[in-house]
């Protein structure tokens, strides 16, 4: 049986961006929330709606249970998880697809594989993508732990098998902070993520973050929709990104995009994927698989045309895949700005209501966002409120637009990150593309000493 309604696991401008993809397919949405989130405009744009819990994410957004309720209610016949929450949770994959209902992502084992690092990493490497040099697998003494750093060379970054967020990662300088530093990284990550299992890889020191997004039916065919640049970052979050990548060749794009989707391919993977690097002088080391939709992936649709949500769906509900490799062009240039309710320089969050909003326009701009005039930001989720992603001919025409698409953005009553963008776009290395994910911290730092 098609897919005629879909619940939407999630909130916010992931939710309305699903909800849209689903309404062009003719598809009926719900859409669930919590208390806090009542007045939303994924509530309101919704076919129907269901009240999951309280405020905290534990007892709404994370709330299998409810959830699964919720879908059994509104009668919906398959979950889009979006991004975050329990997006890449394996079992709730599994409760999904044991209660009948179409799970609109990867194979819970996929999700399973890849959620690990170290066994993500394993299995990166049999399939034949580069790694970071480093530790075969977990690393469990410190003396072990000394062997391998001596071997792959200082500094050496200790990280946690579960890790996400950049939490339970540490850079380790030389040997003589090894066991201090690594007991530092077990205890973080064991109070994070309930599992102190550690590994090691050597760090590198100034690369770029270049993603491939890539795409799978399940029954061992795959495509890739080429990369995203994802080098600009504080405290290892993404706050803009461009596709494609100011470093990389067509002829290098094509070897490394065959690369990624053979490796899908291999694996039968089903659905949207992200395959992350690090590149540095020319090669590419793997350092993890989300197994989801990015908050990233507008600038992907905007060079391609492909409206990935909708292939997302298509596949789920048992279709192939709407284009084939020789199909996808990459024309032009994308840049996507992440607007949170946030003082530009000091990152505190600014949550509270919106006095007044007014969304850029125009050719080539999209707005991703559910907000409006009056809407209160609830103080308990991520402070993103909108993605603004422009796209242009060229690099240059599409920084034109942007700087143009931020000076008509009015979100007032918040303070947002609008003001950290122009500042950047002011930038020389930003204008050159010449800058790794070290860039935005040190020119912060630069700023405030
Ligand atoms: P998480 O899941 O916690 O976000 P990742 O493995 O994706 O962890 O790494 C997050 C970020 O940390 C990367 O985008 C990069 O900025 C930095 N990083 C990760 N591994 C390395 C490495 N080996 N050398 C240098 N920086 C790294």
């Amino acid at each position: 049986m098609a897919i005629t309604r879909i619940l939407i696991a999630n909130r916010g401008e992931i939710a309305l961006r699903i909800h849209r993809a689903a309404h062009e397919m003719g598809i009926e949405t719900v859409a669930v929330h919590s208390t806090a989130d009542a007045d939303a405009m994924h509530v309101r744009l919704a076919d129907h709606a269901v009240c999951i819990g309280p405020p905290a994410a534990g007892e709404s957004y994370l709330n299998v249970a409810n959830i699964i309720s919720a879908a059994e209610i509104a009668q919906a016949d398959a979950i889009h998880p979006g991004y975050g929450f329990l997006s890449e949770n394996a079992k709730f994959a599994e409760i999904v697809e044991a209660h009948d209902i179409k799970w609109i992502g990867p194979k819970p084992e996929h999700i399973r594989t890849m959620g690990d690092k170290v066994t993500a990493k394993t299995t990166a490497g049999e399939l034949g993508l580069p790694l970071v040099p480093g530790s075969p697998g977990a690393v469990s003494t410190v003396d072990e732990a000394k062997r391998i750093a001596a071997e792959i060379g200082y500094p050496v970054l200790v990280k946690a098998a579960s890790g996400g967020g950049g939490r339970g990662m540490k850079v380790v300088p030389e040997e003589s902070q090894l066991e201090t530093l690594m007991s530092q990284a077990k205890s973080e990550a064991k109070s994070a993520f309930g599992d102190d299992t550690v590994y090691l890889e050597k760090y590198l020191g100034n690369p770029r973050h270049i993603e491939f997004q890539v795409f799978g039916d399940g029954n061992g065919n795959a495509i890739h929709l080429g990369e995203r640049d994802c080098s600009l970052q504080r405290r290892h979050q993404k706050v803009l990104e461009e596709a494609p990548s100011p470093v990389l060749s067509s002829a290098e794009r094509d070897r490394m995009g065959q690369v990624c989707a053979d490796a899908m391919a291999a694996m039968g993977y089903r659905g949207a994927g992200t395959i992350e690097f690090l590149w540095e002088n020319g090669e590419f080391f793997f350092i993890e698989m989300n197994t989801r939709l990015q908050v990233e992936h507008p600038v992907t649709e905007a060079i391609t045309g492909v409206d990935l949500v909708r292939e997302q769906i298509r596949v789920a509900d048992g279709k192939p895949l709407s284009v084939t490799q020789d199909e996808i062009r990459f024309e032009g240039h994308a840049i996507e700005c992440r607007i949170n309710a946030e003082d530009p320089f000091t990152f505190a969050p600014s949550p509270g209501k919106v006095s007044a909003y007014h969304a850029a326009g125009g050719m080539h701009v999209r707005v991703d966002s559910g907000l409006y005039a009056g809407y209160s930001i609830p103080p308990y989720y991520d402070s993103m409120i909108a993605k603004l992603i422009v796209y242009g001919r060229t690099r240059e025409r599409c920084i034109m637009r942007l700087k143009r698409a931020l000076g008509e953005m009015v979100v007032e009553g918040v303070k947002t990150n609008i003001p950290l963008h122009q500042a950047l776009l002011e930038e020389p290395d930003i204008l050159n593309g010449d800058y790794s994910i070290k860039w935005l911290e040190e020119w912060l730092a630069e700023r405030e000493g």
